[in-house]
């Protein structure tokens, strides 16, 4: 009788165990993929953050009358609350550069949409 609970035992712990590290390894391949997914998307949530801040609209405001009131790409005068910030280059590839100044520039709301829709996601 003892015997026989000790295999069941056995077996059991030998269950658990295997099944441990089946949901350790699960457990890791949704870290990973939510790693990726943040490292996509936080770079351009902190932009968002910065360009609804005091410092960001100032620097919108500035930089829309460095471009005389035009848009960077197709130079069509813009309005300052049509208008958009552009990445020169774009946050998907380069999100170390999302928050350079020197990287961002002011344009018209189609040319910075057809740019966003060009990228490669
Ligand atoms: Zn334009």
């Amino acid at each position: 009788m003892n015997n026989i609970n000790n295999d069941n035992l056995s077996q059991l712990t030998e269950t658990l165990f295997k099944l441990n590290n089946q949901l350790d390894k699960s457990i890791q391949n949704k870290q990973a993929i939510i790693n990726k997914i943040k490292q996509k998307y936080e770079p351009r949530t902190e932009f968002n953050r910065w360009r609804n801040s005091e410092e960001g609209k100032l620097w919108k405001e500035q930089q829309y009358q460095k471009q005389k009131q035009c848009c960077a790409i197709c130079q069509a005068k813009i309005e300052l609350k049509w208008s958009h910030i552009d990445h020169l280059k774009p946050i998907s590839i380069y999100p170390d550069l999302s928050l350079d100044t020197s990287n961002l520039q002011i344009a018209c709301g189609s040319c910075n949409t057809k740019k966003n829709n060009s990228e490669i996601f």
